[in-house]
C-alpha cells in the first residue's frame, strides 16, 4: 500500500522550528486520515505516494502550514469578558460570541483592558518536519463516513 486518500496513515514525526524541536512523536505515531485535511496541507501533500519505512524531510511555508502572522487578529479586550484570570503569557481555549472554538495568548494586561493574540503560536512561522510512515491501511466505514481516523487500531503494513 501507499499513502493515497482515504487510507489511514500512521507517521513519526518531528518538528523544528529555528533549530527547535517543538513537537515529536516520541514513540507514539500520530495515525489520520489521509486526504481529509486532518493535518496540515503542505505535511499531508508531501507525504502521498509514501510507503511504509520511508522517510522524509519536509519543509512547509506558513501558508501551508499555520497561516501568516495577522496584525489584525491581535486585539485590545475587556479583562471583564474572559471567564479565566488572565495572566501574561498563558495561553488559553475558550469560545467567541459565535461559538466557535479559538485559542489566543494574553500579551499584556493594563488596567481593564487585555492585549490578546489571537493568532496561532505557530503563525507566520516556517515548519521543519521529520516524518516516517510507520503504518497504512483501510479506513473503517466508521472512519470514512466521519472522515477522520479512529483511536490506535492495530496497523499494518
Ligand atoms: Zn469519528
Amino acid at each position: 500500500m501507499k499513502v493515497e486518500k482515504d487510507t489511514v496513515v500512521s507517521v513519526e514525526y518531528r518538528l523544528t522550528v529555528s533549530e527547535n524541536i517543538v513537537d515529536e512523536s516520541d514513540g507514539e505515531p500520530l495515525l489520520y486520515l489521509h486526504g481529509h485535511g486532518n493535518i496540515i496541507v503542505g505535511l499531508e501533500n508531501a507525504l502521498t505516494g509514501l510507503h511504509v519505512g520511508d522517510e522524509k524531510n519536509v519543509v512547509v511555508n506558513p501558508e501551508d502550514g499555520y497561516g501568516l502572522f495577522d496584525e489584525e487578529a491581535i486585539q485590545t479586550i475587556p479583562v471583564a469578558s474572559f471567564e479565566d484570570e488572565l495572566e501574561v503569557g498563558g495561553h488559553y481555549t475558550g469560545e467567541n460570541e459565535d461559538g466557535e472554538a479559538v485559542s489566543f495568548t494574553v500579551l499584556e494586561i493594563e488596567g481593564d483592558d487585555a492585549l490578546v493574540d489571537f493568532n496561532h503560536p505557530l503563525a507566520g512561522d516556517t515548519l521543519e518536519f521529520w516524518v516516517k510512515v510507520v503504518g497504512i491501511r483501510n479506513p473503517t466505514d466508521a472512519e470514512l463516513k466521519h472522515g477522520h481516523a479512529h483511536a490506535k487500531a492495530v496497523i499494518q503494513a
